[in-house]
């Protein structure tokens, strides 16, 4: 294959990879505000660098990344655009049906934004009850990020902060603006929100995002500053070998064992 990206092959390319393989990634991101250091595309950028870095290793394709996701949290900040939740799940549902239309069988669904958890996972169920053929598998890309966050020195891991600036660093430092990149530890003054990356989906009583200009002027969750491009190739390292992993344990199922599972 001339490239892991669908959009950049001709469809007889696409004919031929179909002959001998059945799987394709498709990355879901963002368009929202990341701080005054970072691109709005910040979560489109990484999860479609980890992508095609994982694709490439494995010999799959990635379909092209949805760059709008679900931020209204963010919208007190000029460029953020947010879709409804069920508009993303639409969106999902339609983008796998075109891809099952031409024979893929195997998608991975790559999240690069915990706003769109809720939206994949509906768009996973809907797409399974009329698919039973296919496996369409959701894997948040954080949850690929275990030992490596000990490079990591800041308490605060969130958003716009240490780990994703220095992940920019590596997918896109050319758009990285290290002079504005500073600390800010949020305050949630109701106290229901936590911040630590780890934490925030496994609350007992999970209240929502909050507003982001509520609990942070700048829009960083962290401290972006003692960001480095070092501490991005770690963690990037660490997320493309365990999702070359995932990626191969799928391509070894067997449909038919899945189908009868
Ligand atoms: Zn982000």
């Amino acid at each position: 294959m001339k490239s892991a990206l669908m959009e950049e092959l001709s469809w007889f390319d696409v004919q031929e990879y179909l002959k001998s393989d059945d799987l394709i990634i498709l990355p879901i991101g963002s368009i929202e505000q990341h701080g005054p250091h970072l691109p709005l595309a910040t979560d489109s950028i990484n999860v479609l660098y980890l992508a095609t870095q994982a694709a490439t290793a494995c010999g799959v394709l990635v379909a092209p990344v949805l760059k709008t996701g679900v931020s209204f949290n963010h919208y007190d900040f000029p460029g953020t655009l947010s879709v409804q939740p069920e508009s993303l799940t639409s969106l999902i549902v339609d983008v796998v049906k075109s891809l099952i239309h031409h024979g893929f069988k195997k998608i991975i669904l790559l999240n690069g934004h915990g706003g769109n958890n809720s939206a994949i996972e509906t768009a996973a169920i809907k797409l399974k009850i009329d698919f039973t053929k296919q496996i369409i598998g959701v894997l948040h890309s954080w949850l690929l990020c275990q030992e490596s966050v000990d490079v990591l020195e800041s308490p605060i891991r969130y958003h716009a902060d240490e780990g994703e600036t220095s992940r920019m660093l590596v997918s896109a430092g050319a758009l990285v603006n290290m002079d504005r990149a500073k600390l800010e530890i949020p305050q949630s003054k109701s106290g229901l929100f936590n911040f630590d990356i780890t934490e925030v989906f496994n609350q007992v009583v999970f209240c929502g995002l909050p507003r982001t200009q509520t609990v942070t002027k700048s829009g960083i969750f962290g401290d972006a500053s003692i960001a480095s491009a070092e501490k991005g190739q770690a963690l990037f390292k660490e997320m493309i070998e365990n999702f070359i992993k995932e990626i191969n344990r799928l391509k070894a199922v067997e449909l038919e064992d899945y189908i009868e599972g």
